[in-house]
């Protein structure tokens, strides 16, 4: 037996949970793709989405994964034989190069940490020695989700610009957007990419580009475009061609229902909600950490992701604490990806989450620690609470919630 039947918990970075609100949103019969109600649809979402981008420039979506975001941002604004740089920080920024690369763009990689940001003063370095300005374009991460690293955006933009380099600075906010502030205009990021499943608590299946002017006059002469990921194809008066076929239903009215909830909460509550959960988490490692197996991948917590934290286990398997709480508990953690396989296991605390979401993930890991006798400091969980406690807000007691009859 096992106490494991419930409400499953899935705490991989992605997918994620997926609300009610937008599983039932998605419950209708399909209509005709040219209705008024899906042709306002598309319009609402993209106008949306610039708004959680914080973007006054142009959005696309696509009926495609983080992959295909990624496709979609490259192919729109570069040409073969560009060369991008490639800011590494973990996984995620070289699987973007990877993608540049097979379409036909030199990459090249500024080495990183798997355990800290990437270094703003490397990439203004690297960009003052590209006198010719051979590279047209800056690939980054804002939030790595293999090493659990929040790279600083604005600095790195700072770095560019005191560099006086004037190429394309792209970010990838898949694992960061709806989680934390991304301030696409404020922060000077001329395309930004993102994807459904996340912090955006939607089905995986879609993907989110966003392009300021620069990126436009660049796309106007790019020449890896393809029909399927063409901002100009979508951005004629047919709706048919803004998704270039069928739009993807289901998913946008998905899409609409997630976008309705960051709307309501407010975006701000929202990363503010994730930095707590975060903390929390951070705070159960703490204590954890003291039996010397386990640690966050990450040591400066500054430069801790909000929305998903890598944990390192030294002389055991992490495999098995994950596998321990997905069977005994109904909790599935992440397991370690990159350099981290086989090293580490992750919580996600990214989207759809609340108090005892986050707490049941770290209760689960904390039970599996001592049911399989692996070093740790106790207490990890009530650090947890503490952190919590000490620092949400007391909300104002609400009459139909405050009787005891
Ligand atoms: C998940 C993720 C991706 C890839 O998204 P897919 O939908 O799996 O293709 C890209 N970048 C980051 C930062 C991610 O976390």
């Amino acid at each position: 037996m096992s106490v494991a039947n419930g409400r499953a918990l899935l705490a991989t970075p992605g997918p994620t949970n997926i609300p009610d609100r937008v599983l039932q949103a998605m419950m209708r019969p399909a209509e005709d793709l040219n209705t008024r109600t899906i042709v306002s649809l598309t319009d609402s979402i993209l106008s949306d989405l610039a708004g959680i981008f914080r973007t006054s420039g142009r959005t696309f979506l696509y009926a495609a994964n983080g992959h295909g975001g990624w496709e979609a941002a490259v192919s729109n604004v570069l040409s073969r034989g560009d060369k991008v740089l490639v800011l590494a920080s973990g996984r995620f920024a070289l699987g973007w190069g990877e993608m540049a690369g097979f379409m036909g763009a030199e990459v090249e990689m500024l080495e990183g940490s798997w355990r800290a940001s990437v270094d703003p003063a490397a990439v203004e370095e690297r960009l003052r020695r590209d006198t010719r300005h051979e590279i047209k374009a800056v690939l980054m991460v804002q939030i790595d989700t293999a090493s659990g690293v929040v790279n600083d955006v604005k600095a790195v933009r700072a770095a560019i610009d005191a560099a006086g380099h004037p190429a394309l600075y792209m970010i990838d906010g898949v694992a960061s957007l709806g989680c934390m502030p991304f301030e696409m205009d404020g922060w000077g990021v001329d395309v930004a990419m993102s994807a459904s499943q996340k912090g955006m608590m939607t089905s995986p299946g879609l993907a989110f580009v966003a392009a300021n002017e620069k990126a436009w006059q660049a796309h106007r002469t790019a020449t890896m475009r393809t029909l399927y990921w063409d901002w100009t194809a979508r951005s004629g008066p047919q709706h048919y061609m803004r998704h270039c076929g069928t739009p993807p239903e289901h998913l946008m009215f998905g899409l609409r229902a997630a976008l309705d909830m960051i709307l309501e909460e407010g975006l701000e509550a929202v990363w503010q909600r994730h930095r707590l959960l975060a903390g929390a988490t951070h705070a159960a490692v703490a204590k954890w950490a003291e039996g010397q197996v386990l640690s966050c991948n990450i040591p400066e917590p500054a430069q801790r992701a909000c929305s998903v934290t890598p944990i390192l286990v030294q002389g055991h398997e992490p495999e098995a604490i994950a596998d321990y709480t997905r069977s005994a508990c109904g909790v599935t953690l992440g397991s370690g990806i990159g350099e981290l396989a086989g090293k580490a296991f992750r919580i996600a605390h990214m989207g759809h989450t609340n108090v005892p979401m986050v707490l049941g993930s770290l209760s689960a890991v904390e039970m599996a620690l001592q049911a399989l006798e692996v070093p740790h400091g106790e207490g990890g969980v009530a650090a947890a609470i503490a952190h919590l406690a000490q620092h949400t807000p007391v909300p104002e007691r609400r009459q139909d919630h405050a009787g005891a009859h």
